[in-house]
């Protein structure tokens, strides 16, 4: 008797996976099956299967996925958006000022969670990246976009991580400001699911 991953076409599996770049998900319900015979079939076949980087880079090219992630990301919020009078109010406190989230130290500086050697570290010190965190941080207006709390400690935190994302670290769009709490919770989350 033939295992169901014999029964995929290796030409046909290779399209779609390869090519189309379609996910292990996406083909299985090409193929209707379960994700086993395709994981198999791709091992079997010899098809470069993506790392779980590639994977996450590709979602977040597609502009329908990464709304998807940023949505799954913000999964649970239940503030409403910043009122016109909130946001008057705080583009008027930042005129003129240095944003008082600057030079925050030690537990609350943004990512701490993230500073895993000296040179990423150092990274975070520069002006660069001080520019992206104040950028993300204003187009968010000051306020966590999980739960909506305005306060002084916020972090800007990266949806695809900034260790393994180099290219996307001062990407904008990579960029989501959180409450410190929101943040904490959002990498156990991330841990919980591997
Ligand atoms: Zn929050
Ligand atoms: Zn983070």
């Amino acid at each position: 008797m033939r295992a169901i991953w014999q029964n995929i076409p290796k030409n046909e599996l290779r399209h779609q996976y390869s090519t189309l770049k379609k996910s292990v998900e996406k083909c299985s319900k090409h193929f209707g099956c379960s994700d086993i015979p395709i994981k198999r079939a791709l091992k079997e076949y010899g098809i470069p299967v993506r790392t779980h980087q590639q994977a996450q880079q590709l979602r977040w090219s597609n502009p329908e996925h990464r709304k998807e992630m940023i949505r799954k990301l913000l999964a649970g919020q239940t503030h409403p958006p910043p009122s016109e009078e909130t946001k008057r109010k705080i583009s008027e406190a930042q005129i003129g000022k240095k944003s008082h989230w600057y030079g925050v130290r030690g537990k609350d500086n943004p990512n701490y969670k993230h500073g895993k050697s000296k040179r990423h570290r150092t990274i975070r010190c520069t002006a660069e990246y001080k520019q992206w965190q104040l950028a993300v941080f204003k187009r968010d207006w000051y306020a966590c976009q999980r739960c909506g709390v305005h306060q002084k400690v916020l972090h800007a935190h990266h949806i695809l991580p900034f260790i393994d994302f180099p290219e996307e670290r001062f990407t904008l769009d990579n960029g989501c400001t959180l409450c410190p709490e929101c943040h904490r919770y959002i990498h156990t989350e991330e841990m919980q699911n591997g």
